[in-house]
């Protein structure tokens, strides 16, 4: 059974970049018939806020992303702590007492002598007496984890063999002085006890893997397969500060529907097109990490915009329904949803089509041939009355064309484009209409 998580720290809420890596872990466990998991990664306590999880849960349900279930690190502190121990008993994580000011000048020695920032391993030297002294100076240890020096290999579902040396590693901070924990050990425990089968994830993350797939093995735990994505990209160039502002507030804001930002955000990317496809069983149906390019993908708001027009179009009254005015009915949908770039603009030509609307200023051969109009639609059966009244028309006035139609256009909308008239004359009904062409 596959198993996918989508992990953020309710530290904010959700950019587009969240966005897209939780839409790929839901697509990729729907594919292969697995579970999606929402893993709040809430063990910074003082950053966390309760509302940014209501609103990560709002906004994966928005999109419908619906979780198989739900994780919070929070609650799994003792945990946590038990594999700590364990792995401190076995030596693989050890304390480590420098101060900030120390790494940073060690850091600098190692540049100026062309070395690599790799940490010493300084700690791992110190006697128990030493550890005492510091510790009576009043420093409490921070806790790394010691990555052995070997070869580290895994072949990434987009990124292809992926190799990194041990040797070449600092080993990283697992646990902070206050005791607080990082995030790197917390997540491959709860990779490991939820069964975890693949973590998909930004390419931000591809160092942290390394020295994760060897927490892994400190586990005795097969580590899963990764999918690591190419960042997106804002029109402004990589990791613009607008793109981190961007989400679905500001996205609802701008009538962009749901199914927009699926279409869009399960191709961007990869080297199939952007379609505006409405329902996602398609788009799950072709998703595959080998379709994912190494590039960054840019994201763009007119495009976006564009998609969700064209998704707009198809969208059926069902789904609208509770969007529209009161009394806007199916037909009345059906009529206007192909000149709308979001749904809330159906409010416009529902006030075309209940009126009153603007009165068109003609020249006199115009509102002659109105009046023309106005007497002949009193005469029309109104079956398909836009049908009958321009052929009526044409047949009595001689006029085609632009000529024929646009006046009728003005007189009936007070606009010179819109929606197909066959379909608007229905809705503006006999009455309204005489009195308009009057
Ligand atoms: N909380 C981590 C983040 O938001 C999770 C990364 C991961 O998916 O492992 O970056």
């Amino acid at each position: 059974m596959i198993v996918t998580r989508f992990a953020p720290s309710p530290t904010g809420t959700l950019h587009v970049g969240n966005l897209r890596t939780a839409l790929h872990n839901w697509m990729f466990a729907k594919r292969h018939g697995g579970r999606f998991l929402l893993r709040i990664d809430d063990t910074d306590k003082a950053r966390s806020e309760e509302r940014f999880v209501e609103a990560i849960r709002a906004d994966l349900a928005w999109l419908g992303l619906t979780p198989d279930g739900e994780e919070r690190q929070s609650a799994r502190f003792d945990r946590y702590e038990a594999v700590f121990a364990d792995m401190v008993a076995a030596g693989r994580i050890y304390p480590a007492y420098e101060t900030p000011e120390e790494l940073d000048l060690r850091r600098k020695i190692l540049a100026g002598r062309g070395l690599p920032p790799v940490y010493d391993r300084a700690a791992l030297n110190l006697t128990d007496a030493d550890r005492e002294r510091l510790e009576g100076e009043g420093r409490r240890p921070h806790w790394r984890f010691r990555l052995a020096a070997e070869p580290i290999l895994w072949d990434d579902m987009i990124r292809g063999p992926q190799r990194f040396d041990g040797a070449l590693l600092s080993d990283p901070v697992v646990r902070r002085a206050d005791g607080s924990w990082l995030y790197l050990l917390p997540s491959v425990i709860d990779d490991v006890d939820m069964g975890v089968t693949h973590v998909v994830r930004g390419e931000d993350h591809v160092s942290n893997t390394a020295t994760q797939m060897q927490m892994f093995q400190a586990m005795d735990a097969t580590p899963p397969a990764f999918a690591h994505e190419a960042l997106l990209t804002g029109n402004e160039g990589k990791l613009s500060k607008r793109l981190g502002s961007l989400g679905i507030d500001h996205f609802r804001n701008e009538g962009i529907e749901p199914e927009a930002i699926i279409a869009l955000l399960a191709r961007l990317g990869t080297s199939d097109p952007v379609e505006p496809i409405v329902d996602p069983a398609p788009l799950v149906e072709g998703f595959d990490f080998a379709r994912f390019g190494r590039a960054p993908a840019r994201f763009d708001e007119g495009e976006l915009a564009q998609v969700n027009a064209r998704i707009v179009h198809q969208l059926p009254y069902g789904r609208v329904a509770d969007l529209l005015p009161e009394g806007m009915d199916a037909a009345a949908w059906a009529a206007v949803r192909g000149n709308l770039e979001r749904v809330s603009d159906a409010a416009d030509w529902w006030r075309v089509v209940t009126g009153p609307v603007a009165r068109p200023a003609l020249g006199e051969e115009d509102a002659a041939f109105l009046a023309t109009a106005a007497r002949v639609a009193a005469t029309i059966a109104w079956e398909s009355p836009w049908a009958e009244l321009t052929g009526a028309l044409k047949a009595e006035t001689g006029r085609k064309g632009k000529a024929l139609f646009l006046p009728l256009r003005l007189a009936l909308t007070g606009r010179e484009h819109g929606p197909d008239m066959a379909a608007l004359l229905p809705l503006i009904g006999r009455e309204a209409a005489i009195a308009r062409l009057t």
